[in-house]
């Protein structure tokens, strides 16, 4: 999937509000900014100690208050399982239930559309009767380079990164 340019992001996201007659405040701006240059999802109080370092005054409803615009406008997706946020590289086109695909190893979140599936659980959906409002789905797994890296064995002679270990999902943290 195409992936943009924390300018691009931002550019995109003003237009969007301007022509939505919604106001993208300098603040709301800033917190988009600094999503925008995470590599993965962060979380609302990871994301609360970078913009202190820009507004010391900024306290967690800042932070909260400019999460729920920014999802309300469909810029940023909220990731369930791990409790964080994280940006769309798509939010041009139209509102989308997409598939999280999670690293446990270096945190990275991948985005994928998830149409097919989204077909598949309002079918079971519609079998229960259960009105359907709000679909999550999210995958924890390594991605390509981390998968490479776990199943490397040759330690001493290649190039990868040894150190950084797979976060096993903590039990009861
Ligand atoms: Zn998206
Ligand atoms: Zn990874
Ligand atoms: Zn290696």
């Amino acid at each position: 999937m195409v992936t943009l340019s924390a300018e691009q992001i931002l550019g995109q996201a003003e237009r969007l509000c301007q022509q939505r007659n919604v106001r993208m405040t300098p603040q709301r701006l800033e917190v988009l900014r600094l999503m925008a240059q995470q590599i993965g999802a962060i979380s609302a109080y990871d994301l609360l100690d970078l913009l202190r370092v820009s507004e010391p005054q900024a306290k967690p409803p800042t932070i909260y208050r400019a999460l729920d615009f920014l999802l309300e406008q469909g810029f940023i997706h909220r990731v369930e399982s791990t409790n964080s946020y994280m940006v769309c590289h798509h939010f041009e086109g139209p509102a989308h239930t997409s598939a999280m695909l999670i690293c446990q190893r270096c945190g990275t979140v991948a985005e994928q559309h998830a149409e097919g599936v989204e077909q598949i659980i309002s079918a079971l959906a519609q079998k229960e009767g259960f009105a359907l409002r709000h679909t999550v789905i999210e995958a924890h797994g390594l991605c390509a380079s981390c998968a490479e890296v776990e199943a490397c064995t040759a330690h001493e002679s290649c190039q990868h990164d040894h150190s950084l270990l797979s976060k096993k999902r903590g039990r009861g943290a």
